[in-house]
């Protein structure tokens, strides 16, 4: 079926100045050689919802090419991204000669700024088996929408003449639109590529859409066959599964845990089952929320300015629900960051170590002593997984002020007042600094006050008179 070309005109013209220039020209390149050329995907979608009285500004386009190539060896799609470079140069080009695809990226440009265009040649993909990678071939612009996740996402809005501008609606997205569905285009997909499970998710919480109730079902089916067995999403020991599955796995975790949103995603993942592809035995219970919302608070408490990545701690703490032993292997099956990996695989000692420890540690400094080794991520999931209060009062302690606190005098005023530089004058140091977060210096506040007062600094050389006195 192809629909409502008047709807598709009305579209491409509201896109904003630069990104239809770019789009012309490439139709036009295509069509020298004969070839169609569409913008599919996200795009097509995302024209379809923007606001109508607003021009609209993609940063990332997707442009299918439906023509065939007289050398083997290169794609449509390469042969298009070639000629584009030759007249934007700014542009760089990327090129993934095994599946025909390209990208080119504009960056701080001052018309399009960050834009990415990942132009493919049109093809479609069989599965030699479940989640594998795609073996692809050049085929028609309707196989190519097929093989796509969602009716929503498989859109495409041709760009080359005849009939240019005409919108190609094989699988009833645009009814889905408007219905704000999401619904996968067979019974057999999230088998295929169980990441699709977690795309639906992520489209439907930020377009705020309702997964399509059949479709809710195969999610279900696939989550019971292949997620729980764990042979699709992460793999048990011994079968070699697809890396590039895990990560892309690990690129929706990291969308749908770094949008704002997280919190209904992770829900709704929770409700179809889904965080089994992750772990068979992981679930969201009330005891792992109250962590997750944990530590979103204290991350935009402490790093407001996201020095680092809150997805990944976020992750870290649903993965720290594992039993000890399946930390760490999740956690590298999924690929994640190294720091996670070492967080996730040394969490239950440093746990254990800190539980035993904190009770006994009633003084600020003991507290600065017993946590100085650990970063804060490392502390904060000890924190937000503590079940004592006091626990989680200590390590917060230590974040907000402990760890900041400097002691009223330095090296230079040990010099100044006469000691030697040597083994004691590191340990003079580190005594003073205890002093100063047990509040002997200050007006007796117990570790709230460091400070660098004059009053603070003649109490710490009255002190290292009496405790150190000069021979
Ligand atoms: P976003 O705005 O979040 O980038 P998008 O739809 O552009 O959304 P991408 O991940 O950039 O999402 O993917 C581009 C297009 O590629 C999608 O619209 C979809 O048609 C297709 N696609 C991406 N991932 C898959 C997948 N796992 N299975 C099938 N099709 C996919």
């Amino acid at each position: 079926t192809v629909k409502a070309a008047q709807t598709a005109r009305l579209d491409r013209a509201r896109l904003a100045l630069p990104l239809q220039n770019i789009l012309a020209i490439a139709a036009q390149q295509a069509e020298q050689r004969g070839w169609h050329l569409y913008l599919v995907g996200g795009g097509v979608r995302d024209l379809l919802l923007a606001d109508p009285d607003q021009p609209v500004t993609l940063n990332d386009l997707d442009l299918v090419v439906d023509g065939f190539h007289q050398s083997a060896d290169v794609g449509a799609g390469v042969e298009l991204a070639r000629s584009l470079q030759a007249l934007y140069p700014h542009a760089r080009l990327d090129i993934h000669g095994k599946f025909q695809t390209a990208a080119l990226l504009w960056h701080n440009d001052p018309d399009l700024d960050s834009l990415w265009i990942d132009i493919a040649t049109a093809r479609t993909e069989f599965y030699p088996y479940p989640a594998a990678n795609p073996e692809v071939e050049a085929s028609s612009i309707r196989q190519d929408l097929y093989r796509r996740d969602f009716t929503i996402n498989a859109l495409a809005l041709r760009l080359t003449q005849p009939r240019a501008n005409e919108l190609l609606d094989f699988f009833g997205g645009l009814l889905d639109l408007r219905s704000k569905q999401i619904c996968v285009l067979h019974s057999n997909s999230f088998i295929e590529d169980p990441t699709r499970i977690f795309r639906a998710v992520r489209f439907a919480v930020r377009l705020g859409f309702e997964i399509e109730p059949q479709t809710a079902d195969f999610i279900r089916y696939a989550v019971s066959t292949t997620c729980r067995a764990r042979d699709a999403c992460l793999g048990e020991s011994g079968r070699v599964v697809a890396p590039a599955l895990q990560t892309r796995l690990k690129a929706e975790l990291k969308y749908i845990l770094q949008a704002p949103d997280w919190k209904p995603a992770l829900k709704q993942l929770s409700d179809l089952g889904a965080l089994s592809c992750l772990h068979p035995t992981l679930a969201l219970d009330a005891e792992l929320w109250q962590q997750l919302r944990l530590v979103d608070r204290w991350l935009r408490r402490f790093d407001p300015q996201q020095m680092f990545p809150h997805w990944q701690l976020l992750l870290d703490v649903l993965l720290a629900r594992l039993a000890p032993l399946e930390r760490g292997f999740v956690a590298q099956t999924l690929q994640l960051p190294k720091d996670s990996i070492t967080r996730l695989t040394t969490l239950s000692q440093v746990q254990e170590q800190l539980t035993e420890a904190l009770p006994k540690a009633p003084r600020p400094s003991q507290v600065v002593q017993l946590l100085k080794p650990y970063d804060v991520p490392m502390l904060m999931l000890v924190a937000v997984r503590s079940s004592e209060r006091s626990h989680r009062q200590q390590i917060w302690k230590y974040l907000t002020r402990w760890s900041q606190i400097k002691a009223p005098l330095d090296g230079h005023d040990l010099k100044r007042l006469g000691y030697k530089q040597g083994r004691q004058f590191k340990q003079i140091l580190e005594r003073l600094l205890a002093a100063t977060l047990d509040g002997e210096f200050g007006d007796g506040e117990f570790g709230e006050r460091g400070g660098s007062d004059a009053a603070s600094r003649a109490r710490a050389e009255r002190y290292l008179a009496e405790h150190y006195p000069l021979k």
